[in-house]
């Protein structure tokens, strides 16, 4: 099995409607970086797992310096890892994203 991993840098805002009283609540920024992992039995004619390119670039256009509420309308990081998972195509396996050095949600098939 062939296993690919890209890594995604992007600066995004987000506010969360939480239950409890949280400075989450307001709008901030985070500087995420996400991980997208794919695999394939085989590879493609271009000897890769698949076209890296194409998944960075939708999700730098969906993310980087947007609103995620606009997106998802509850933006924590769960769901915008569910968000990538459905945006990496066939071959992701696991999305991980890291909002800071201490906070991570992973996804995973
Ligand atoms: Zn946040």
């Amino acid at each position: 099995m062939y296993i690919l991993i890209k890594t995604i840098k992007v600066s995004s805002s987000h506010y969360l409607n939480l239950n409890h009283n949280s400075k989450d609540r307001n709008l901030h920024g985070h500087n995420y970086v996400i991980k997208v992992f794919c695999r394939s039995e085989s590879l493609n004619e271009d000897g890769v797992v698949c076209d890296c390119s194409k998944i960075k670039n939708a999700i730098v256009e969906a993310f980087d310096h947007k609103e995620l509420n606009r997106l998802i309308p509850q933006p924590t990081m769960e769901n915008i890892a569910k968000y990538v998972f459905d945006l990496s195509g066939d071959k992701c396996f696991k999305v991980e994203i890291m909002e800071t050095e201490n906070n991570k949600a992973v996804y995973e098939k």
